[in-house]
């Protein structure tokens, strides 16, 4: 089939798809808010679908697969060039031309508020199109908060002029690929700098757990929380001794989420009535529902779940998500990052 014809078909496709899902789920009494959901999960819904409106949503995009490091214990490809098929390339900036990604954010938010996830790869290497990406966010109002999942090893100098009220990083230490006091140094100057750094993500082996708690105490006292991440070893389990770091280290439900000791399937959850999941083709779909997935940048985008949603999955290891489970309600702003950073620092 010819690439047109084909790009035409999956375009019907995804339209069907979303009419589909729009229908059933605004017709579903089994996704309506009832009385009981809405006083549960009040303290959310206060914030992320207040009565007067506007709606809050969550859309963590998964900007590129490119990253300069490359760890051993990493799955992804990490070439900025590498095929990954329909002609598409690792980087969203380099399958469209950033003006039609901002362009799409305009059309299809123009009605609510956006708390964004920027994840990859490593996206502020790219200080081209950040620089301007971050500034156009900065000058829309619809635009909450942007946190940044980055590796730090850019240079801060390129982000000077730059407003950064609105950002919060996520820095993780990959200690095979920086020395200790290049990671240190690098993380002061972005702090001197204006950016606020939610918390630090330390990336644990057998050679650096030692390390530990001298890091969680140098990095408290420049305010920012360490968050141990040990790797899983070949079986794709963590060793007692890091299930041990979890258990200690990390608010208790964030403990069971996190390793996969409690599943959250069957329990209710406000994710996907509230959050896209995008990658850097602009495949973008409800949170956790892959299934409604349509193009960003030329498809009207589907609908979230008007209220909680029963959960499909037996896993949830990502704070944005599990924290929108009943009963944890963690995200009673809509900077989920900055919360669980202060929930990590109040632990001694
Ligand atoms: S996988 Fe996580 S975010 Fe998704 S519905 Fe289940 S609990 Fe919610």
């Amino acid at each position: 089939m010819k690439n047109g014809v084909k790009n035409d078909v999956k375009r019907l496709y995804s339209s069907l798809n979303t009419m589909y899902y729009n229908l059933k789920t605004k017709n579903s009494s089994r996704y309506q808010s009832k009385g009981k959901d809405l006083e549960s999960f009040s303290e959310v819904y206060k914030v992320w679908k207040p009565p007067g409106g506007p709606n809050v949503i969550l859309l963590r995009w998964y900007m590129t697969e490119w990253c300069n490091y490359k760890c051993p214990y990493c799955s992804q490809t990490h070439g900025r060039f590498e095929p990954k098929g329909d002609n598409l390339k690792a980087h969203s900036f380099d399958n469209f031309p950033i003006d039609r990604w901002l362009e799409a954010f305009r059309l299809h938010f123009k009605n609510v508020k956006l708390s964004l996830v920027i994840t990859g790869g490593e996206p502020l290497i790219d200080k081209k199109n950040m620089v301007k990406l971050l500034t156009a966010f900065n000058e829309m109002p619809e635009i909450e908060c942007v946190r940044i999942d980055t590796n730090a090893s850019w240079n801060v100098d390129w982000y000077k002029g730059l407003d950064k009220s609105k950002i919060i990083l996520m820095c993780t230490y990959h200690p095979s690929q920086i020395e200790e006091h290049q990671f240190f140094d690098a993380i002061q100057k972005i702090l001197d700098n204006g950016f606020h750094i939610g918390m630090i993500n330390f990336v644990i082996t057998s050679e650096t757990r030692e390390k530990y708690f001298e890091y969680k105490n140098t990095f408290k006292k420049m305010g920012v929380p360490l968050h141990p991440n040990p790797i899983w070893d070949k079986s794709g389990h963590h060793k007692k001794e890091d299930m041990q770091f979890f258990e200690n280290e990390l608010p208790t439900v964030d403990y069971l989420y996190r390793t996969g000791t409690k599943s959250p399937k069957g329990k209710k959850c406000l994710f996907p009535s509230l959050a896209y999941e995008m990658d850097f083709k602009g495949n973008i779909h409800i949170g956790c529902y892959p299934k409604t997935s349509v193009n960003f940048l030329n498809s009207k985008l589907p609908l979230p779940f008007p209220g909680p949603v029963t959960c499909p999955n037996t896993q949830c290891a990502c704070l944005d998500k599990y924290s929108f489970l009943e009963g944890i309600n963690r995200n009673v702003t809509t900077n989920p990052l900055e919360l669980y950073s202060q929930a990590l620092l109040e632990r001694k």
